[in-house]
């Protein structure tokens, strides 16, 4: 049973959407590093006036940073028995990447699978200022695309060569994606 699952894709692809559906059928821990992110924000912590201003220029947070976040909740939930994850927002560079694959080696708990989420810039840009989050207007959403292209991007390389990436099509209804997805697992 494929369970460690990681969503990659340009922002507006709909990976938080898709991973919240996934997760809640198959009863697994949902990490999404952007809505953690928010809600340190919102609660106004340490963290999350650090991370403010950073995310609404739409730039990347500190890997430290997004590193002890994520390190806490999936050495909690393997401490928890060890139950599946989705992490969706999370590796956003190759040394988040590096950082997590030496997490998951300490933890015994290798990724099973990555989705590729695909779409056009037209239909993301619409999306995403359609979606009128703070930092959706769109001069910003044009440089996380730029920050998505060269930062996290090069993942989808990376994981290919791992031999973990399966890509589909981000294009359709919400059920029509979410039935791709699951026509990928087991
Ligand atoms: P989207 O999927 O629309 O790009 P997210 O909710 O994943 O939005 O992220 C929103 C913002 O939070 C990012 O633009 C970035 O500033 C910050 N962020 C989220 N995850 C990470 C991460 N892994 N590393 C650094 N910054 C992050």
């Amino acid at each position: 049973m494929k369970q460690r699952l990681l969503f990659l894709g340009p922002p507006g692809a709909g990976k938080g959407t898709q991973a919240q559906l996934l997760a809640a059928e198959r009863q697994l821990l949902h990490l999404s590093t952007g809505d953690l992110l928010r809600g340190e924000v919102a609660a106004g912590t340490e963290l999350g006036q650090e991370a403010e201003a950073v995310m609404a220029r739409g730039e990347l947070v500190s890997d430290a940073l997004v590193l002890a976040i994520v390190r806490s909740r999936l050495e909690q939930q393997a401490a928890g028995g060890g139950g599946g994850w989705l992490l969706d927002g999370f590796p956003r560079n190759v040394t988040q990447a590096d950082a997590l694959r030496e997490l998951l080696e300490q933890l015994g708990q290798p990724i099973d699978l990555v989705v590729l989420m695909e779409l056009t810039d037209a239909v993301l840009i619409q999306r995403l200022l359609s979606r009128g989050r703070a930092d959706d207007n769109e001069a910003v959403i044009r440089h996380r695309l730029e920050v998505y292209r060269e930062q996290t991007a090069p993942l989808i390389a990376y994981y290919r060569e791992a031999g973990l990436l399966q890509a589909v099509e981000a294009d359709g209804t919400v059920e029509q994606i979410a039935e791709r997805i699951t026509g990928l697992l087991p």
